[in-house]
């Protein structure tokens, strides 16, 4: 059986990762935060670019550990993972990394957004911590950033297509831990409901595309997917 699987931030709050933008988000709560993750705002002010790294640097997620629903997204036997998260806890849970699309990036890697040059979120905190103010490409001499999909960028249209295709070609699609508001990660699911896919959301609050869902679960995630993926793998 081919399973394709969505998740949003919902399925790492049990890891202790708080959803930014779900009701009680920080980004709700403090709009100034949301400017640290906004592309316009990053790119024009060192200071911002500064705040940013250093909110990056008090994440949780640097000391997270996968919780149970991840372990048992890894026991799928060639899954595709299209995460919302930048956390990484789907690949250090095991499952495989040519089979993770993060369709918003990941936070451990950073990026030159003049050359392109790969490095590390990591480094960059280094170099602030170590006196710099506002860490250049050392290649090139650009502006780093964190190799996240920032409020007011693009998606990867390769990550794009590859999920795109995924969702379009599964026997079961599984939608967790995501509200299902934010586009274009939301329309996987009627991709995948149209080509006749078996639609299972796992969600805490009801969403927009339940509708589409053959089951809806409302259990908490870390009971719910571990359950739902022995009975697909049984
Ligand atoms: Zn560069």
């Amino acid at each position: 059986m081919t399973v394709t699987v969505l998740t949003g931030a919902g399925i790492s709050t049990e890891s202790g990762i708080p959803d930014y933008r779900g009701p009680n988000g920080l980004w709700r709560a403090d709009p100034e935060q949301e400017r640290l993750v906004t592309y316009h705002h990053y790119m024009g002010s060192a200071e911002i670019r500064r705040r940013s790294w250093l909110f990056r640097r008090d994440s949780p997620a640097w000391d997270a550990e996968p919780n149970a629903a991840h372990r048992a997204l890894a026991t799928l036997p060639d899954a595709w993972i299209i995460t919302q998260n930048v956390d990484g806890l789907h690949r250090r849970a095991g499952s495989p990394q040519d089979r993770v699309l993060e369709l918003h990036g990941n936070m451990f890697g950073a990026v030159c957004t003049s050359c392109g040059a790969d490095s590390t979120t990591l480094e960059a905190v280094e170099r602030i911590m170590a006196g710099e103010d506002d860490p250049a490409c050392r290649a090139c001499g650009g502006i780093l950033k964190t190799a996240t999909v920032m409020f007011g960028q693009s998606l990867d249209q390769g990550v794009l297509s590859r999920a795109v295709e995924a969702a379009g070609n599964c026997e079961v699609f599984v939608a967790v831990g995501t509200s299902l508001q934010v586009r274009p990660a939301a329309t996987l699911v009627s991709i995948a409901a149209e080509a006749g896919a078996r639609v299972v959301i796992v969600n805490g609050e009801p969403t927009a595309y339940d509708h589409m869902a053959d089951e809806v679960i409302h259990d908490p995630i870390g009971v719910a997917v571990p359950r739902l993926c022995a009975a697909l793998t049984a």
